[in-house]
């Protein structure tokens, strides 16, 4: 360890449900590994690290027989599924104390393995991150390439520093994972928080293709509830907007006050059944969003006051003592 021309590579893969893509993406890993050590450039002991993620299906079995064939793979189970981003901090945890670098990446064989080598480059050439950024999303369906690039600008409109078109494939080394345990936050949203973390970074262009085998795992709930997450766990703007919002509704009331009041003293009043209902309707639904906002803050506030484990891991690969 520490030699960083010859770092010991752990790369984090997180799996559920992936017992039709395992086989095939699990050797490319392994080579990956030996081609990368072979060209001297990270430790022989680089292992391949799978995270179950409470798998319902024979992908614990197959990682248990992957391990069992050959020595650089590993595997780590969590007691039962809590998404891809804890099982991504499981493994990046698991990995911290046993590696110089960590590469997170899909277990479908979505991301380009062959990034790595630029990766693992840049980091020889003193980065301690690197983004895996997107060069572009043509495999992807219209769909799928609208919301995702739509999240990306909401987040950052809305005061979420994240990389374009990075998600979570990325190079992290040892010393900013030391760092990043620091931070104890249970409602995770990884590229949100490594930038905060800090340390020199750059960012290495790939591009993305179709899954190899099995179905996506992140439907349309899925994929709101993680930009909802990214935007409500790494910024307070929704709630500054809030307050915006309502001094703006405010003002208006006011003026409407005054303008119900010179109407009436003037004798003009006149049954307004409809525009009070307007009036009432809309403010109701202001207070409501308003509140549902807030709602969800306090929420997180709940959840993060009971911290509880982001992560149990049931089972190893290995035996603990040995470790
Ligand atoms: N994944 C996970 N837990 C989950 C959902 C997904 O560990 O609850 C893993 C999955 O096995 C894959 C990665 O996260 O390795 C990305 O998921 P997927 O490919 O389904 O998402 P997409 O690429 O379609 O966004
Ligand atoms: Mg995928």
């Amino acid at each position: 360890m520490k030699d960083r021309n010859h770092p010991v590579l752990y790369i984090v893969i997180p799996c559920y449900n992936e017992q039709e893509v395992l086989p095939i993406t699990a050797p490319l890993f392994l080579r990956k590994i030996e081609d990368l050590s072979a060209a001297g450039k990270i430790s022989p002991e680089s292992r391949v690290l799978f995270v179950n993620d409470g798998s319902r299906d024979k992908t614990w079995d197959i990682i248990c027989g992957l391990a069992a064939a050959d020595p650089h793979y590993l595997g780590i189970s969590q007691s039962r599924n809590r998404g891809h981003q804890n099982a991504v901090l499981a493994g990046l945890m698991e990995a911290k104390d046993r590696c110089d670098i960590t590469i997170s990446i899909d277990c479908d064989g979505q991301d380009d393995i062959n990034a790595m080598d630029a990766m693992v480059d840049a980091y020889r050439d003193g980065c301690e991150v690197v983004y895996g950024v997107r060069s572009k999303r043509d495999t992807d369906t219209f769909f799928k390439r609208f919301t995702a690039e739509s999240f990306y600008k909401l987040l950052n409109a809305m005061g979420a520093e994240v990389v374009f078109n990075h998600a979570d494939y990325r190079l992290l080394s040892a010393r900013v994972l030391k760092e990043f345990a620091n931070f104890k936050e249970v409602n995770l949203f990884l590229r949100g928080m490594v930038p905060l973390v800090g340390f020199k970074s750059t960012a290495v262009t790939y591009e993305r293709h179709e899954r190899i085998a099995g179905e996506s795992h992140y439907p349309l709930s899925k994929m709101l509830g993680l930009a909802f997450d990214g935007i409500t766990s790494l910024s307070v703007k929704p709630i500054r907007f809030i307050t915006g919002f309502g001094v703006l509704v405010a003002l208006v009331s006011f003026v409407g006050v005054i303008w119900a009041i010179v109407e009436a003293a003037i004798g003009a009043t006149v049954s307004g059944w409809a525009s009070t209902t307007c009036i009432i309707c809309f403010v109701s639904g202001v207070q409501l969003i308003c509140l549902g906002v807030i709602g969800e803050y306090i929420g997180k506030i709940y959840m993060e006051t009971k911290a509880r484990p982001r992560y149990i891991i049931s089972e190893r690969t290995w035996d603990e003592e040995d470790a």
